[in-house]
């Protein structure tokens, strides 16, 4: 099979591979399709938490079941997603029901093959069948909806609030679409990327900035917007901290979604006491799969607008470059096979 393996930091090797082998526990899956998230880019430069090479990426990915046992040959052809944890179920996180928390976490895309081939092995258990009105092209979202989902029931969005969401990539996006449902009544998005900005205004945001044109902080404080009551960092990069910290409201909430891999920032945190400010950390999807298929399959998300890109695999260069750069008005690039 095709596969694209991480050997080391900037290291990529295409390459013909062997089939993986599955056991009596496990099926084959047939990848569809399989789309670079923003943490790949990390990764592949060698800077990500818990990585384990030589890996194949891909987290973000839907596929058709090829192969299964004797047992399970009811999922052979059945369209799929793949939770991509694999907890221990025996350490005190897992045992006190925060899987996503494991001791001892096996994660596809991380330190188990993930979708940047033609075939992946999971397991049963975490093989998530999807309804067929949804494409696998489009199932490629479900994974990073359902960390978002994961984020709007961590920090709540209570209606007639105001949010404000920094980072418009996919993640940004999906959170103006779900923060909508909510009922916030503003939603503002700064970006530095106003194609992006665009597209936000379109899924529901009310206001947008462009952080090229201005200083936000300081045009919060000349009354540009009213300061909202949750921040959202989508952004993944470290700085943007400081500035949800400066523009939520006192007694409000920050979401870090973002992933800044192992980037510092200083920040002063006597401003967390000062404004009484609530931070959650979101991490990976939870149990949150099946509302992402759910909210999918209603088209409650715009998944067009969020799957901009596609190309096969060979052309990776292409797809990483247009990540880095984020050029010609990429928001996702899928590999199709
Ligand atoms: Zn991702
Ligand atoms: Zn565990």
């Amino acid at each position: 099979m095709k596969a694209l393996y991480v050997l080391g930091p900037n290291q990529l090797k295409f390459c013909e591979t062997e089939e993986p082998a599955f056991n009596e526990e496990q099926v084959l899956i047939k990848v569809q399709y399989s789309m670079m998230c923003s943490s790949d880019v990390k990764l592949i430069r060698g800077d990500f938490h818990g990585l384990k090479l030589p890996l194949i990426p891909g987290h973000e990915w839907s596929g058709v079941v090829a192969k299964a046992p004797e047992k399970y040959q009811y999922l052979v052809g059945k369209k799929v997603v793949v939770d991509i944890l694999f907890p221990c179920q025996q350490c005190e996180q897992c045992r006190k029901s925060r899987r996503n928390l494991c001791e001892n976490m096996n994660e596809i895309g991380v330190n188990l093959n993930g979708g940047y081939a033609e075939y992946v092995v999971a397991d049963v258990k975490n093989v998530i069948p999807i309804p067929d009105s949804i494409s696998l092209k489009d199932a490629c979202l479900i994974e990073p909806l359902a960390v978002v989902y994961n984020a709007i029931q961590r920090v709540g969005i209570r209606p007639a609030e105001k949010v404000a969401i920094l980072g418009s990539g996919v993640i940004g996006l999906l959170l103006v679409s779900l923060a909508k449902q909510m009922g916030a009544t503003q939603i503002q998005v700064m970006d530095y990327i106003g194609d992006r900005l665009k597209i936000a205004s379109s899924l529901g945001a009310t206001a947008t900035y462009d952080m090229n044109q201005g200083n936000l902080v300081e045009d919060y404080k000349k009354g540009w917007m009213p300061l909202p009551d949750v921040v959202f960092d989508a952004t993944g990069s470290a700085d943007a901290f400081n500035t949800a910290l400066e523009i939520v409201k006192p007694g409000g909430r920050i979401g870090y979604i973002g992933y800044s891999a192992h980037e510092k920032v200083n920040i002063e945190p006597s401003m967390i006491m000062l404004k009484s400010i609530t931070i959650y950390g979101v991490l990976s999807p939870t149990e949150t799969w099946l509302q992402a298929i759910e909210l999918i399959e209603n088209k409650v998300i715009d998944t067009e607008k969020l799957i901009t890109h596609e190309f096969p695999l060979e052309e990776y260069e292409t797809v990483l470059n247009l990540m880095k750069e984020r050029k010609d008005g990429i928001i996702r690039s899928v590999f199709k096979f």
